[in-house]
């Protein structure tokens, strides 16, 4: 091995887990990092509103069987692993949903879900679903959220693929800063992107804003449609080819928007998250509920609509999360709001988009370019997860075993 080691394209969950494994290993390795931060998708920001809040990754999903829990406890990060009482409540038809209806609504979202991971048909995901009647806003939203785009986008089978324990548990303290603080010592150096690997039966060189570096080899984790699109170059061969296919493997658009709130409005101070059908429109609203002496409401909105509100900029997406709260509490409510905040995962040009998924009739690429040997060039990532894919700790799992590959081929 030359004395780059490996190079790791990324600093997300992905690279720091690959860098982690090499550390652990003893072997020599670089993180090349574009951003001015690490983290990637892992972001908590602190700063605009009273309370830090994660713009990316916020639950720690699987946490039964989650890496990143014993690091959450190592690093001491705060999260809630015990569900309150009655963690959902919906507005419909003008009216919040009584108990009654509520479990009507947990109905119709577990069938739904019931009938994607037992249909182990590769094509769209509502081509599986049972009729969910007067529920369907709220199941199309949920479908999207999780799918991270329209479920019309995404493959049933290609989503089953994912291992749920249902186990989620959010971290308090913020995700990001999680994955933030997993990073201290690695050696990361942020502001540095790349622009071209060009492989060879050695190694790879690696061109950079910053100059040319040799490596043995290289973990690329940037996301798939990041190199879809080509803003990574590849010299020719399995690698490229690969880079090329993940557009059947795309990352879809999620974004959410930030109310900081002075009170929780009464109807929703007990629970966690809240749908809101409105009259007139397929897919519902979204809101996380979060308690605390800084309370906020965050809505969470996929697909074409969050793309066409992204494109039209931040004041879009507040204006349409804002008719949906006013709708349900009346226009007082905004007389609560004391600062407003949006992410912007689909225009960031180092992401574009929110998480990966396979589209209809791509579930069995997406397995086999998980499988395939592409040598010392190799891709990582949460899109290169088997069974935990588009999560935090599906990307961690990715980077840690390609990094533990190469290591392997190149000892
Ligand atoms: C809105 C939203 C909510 C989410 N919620 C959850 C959740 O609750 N729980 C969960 O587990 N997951 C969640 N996720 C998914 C999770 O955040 C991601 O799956 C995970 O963080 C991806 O990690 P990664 O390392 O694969 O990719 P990334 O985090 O995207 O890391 C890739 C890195 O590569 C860098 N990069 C790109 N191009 C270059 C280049 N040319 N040169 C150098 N560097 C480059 C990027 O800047 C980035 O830092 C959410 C994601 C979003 C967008």
């Amino acid at each position: 091995m030359d004395e780059q080691g490996i190079i790791i394209v990324g600093a997300g969950a992905a690279g720091i887990g690959a860098a982690l494994e090499c550390k652990a290993r003893g072997i020599p390795y670089t993180v090349l990092e574009a951003a001015n931060r690490v983290g990637g998708r892992a972001y908590t920001a602190t700063a605009g509103l009273p309370r830090a809040w994660d713009h990316g990754c916020h639950w720690l999903h699987c946490a039964d069987v989650n890496p990143l829990v014993e690091w959450a406890d190592k690093l001491g990060a705060t999260y809630r692993s015990q569900e309150v009482a009655r963690p959902f409540q919906v507005w419909d038809e003008g009216a919040f949903q009584d108990a009654k209806g509520v479990a009507a609504y947990e109905d119709a979202i577990n069938r739904a879900f019931e009938a994607v991971e037992t249909s182990g048909r590769d094509v769209p995901i509502p081509d599986v679903l049972p009729d969910a009647g007067r529920w369907t806003p709220s199941v199309r939203l949920i479908l999207g959220l999780m799918a991270g785009d329209d479920a019309e986008d995404v493959s049933a089978s290609g989503y089953a693929d994912y291992r749920d324990t249902d186990h989620n548990w959010p971290v308090l303290s913020g995700y990001g800063a999680l994955i933030t603080a997993m990073a201290a010592g690695l050696n990361i150096r942020t502001g540095v992107a790349v622009r071209t690997v060009e492989q060879r039966s050695d190694g790879a060189t690696v061109v950079t804003d910053a100059g040319d570096l040799e490596a043995a080899g290289v973990i690329v984790t940037a996301s798939t449609n990041v190199l879809a699109r080509g803003a990574i170059a590849f010299s020719p061969g399995a690698a490229a080819d690969l880079a090329r296919a993940l557009d059947r493997v795309p990352c879809g658009a999620y974004e959410k928007v930030a109310f900081a709130l002075d009170a929780l409005p009464d109807e929703v101070a007990q629970t966690r998250f809240l749908s809101v059908q409105r009259s007139g429109q397929d897919m519902a609203t979204n809101f996380q509920i979060m308690p605390g002496e800084a309370p906020m409401m965050l809505s969470h909105i996929a697909g074409e609509t969050v793309r066409a509100l992204a494109a039209a900029g931040p004041e879009a997406m507040i204006g349409h999360a804002r008719d949906a709260l006013t709708e349900a509490f009346g226009p007082r409510i905004m007389d609560r709001v004391i600062g407003t905040a949006t992410t912007s995962w689909t225009t960031d040009p180092l992401v574009l988009g929110s998480y990966s998924h396979a589209v209809p009739g791509a579930a069995q690429l997406r397995r086999d370019m998980i499988a395939q040997d592409t040598g010392r060039v190799a891709f990582a990532g949460e899109a290169f997860s088997p069974e935990w894919q588009a999560t935090a700790h599906g990307a961690y799992a990715s980077g840690r075993s390609v990094a533990e590959r190469m290591a392997a081929l190149l000892s």
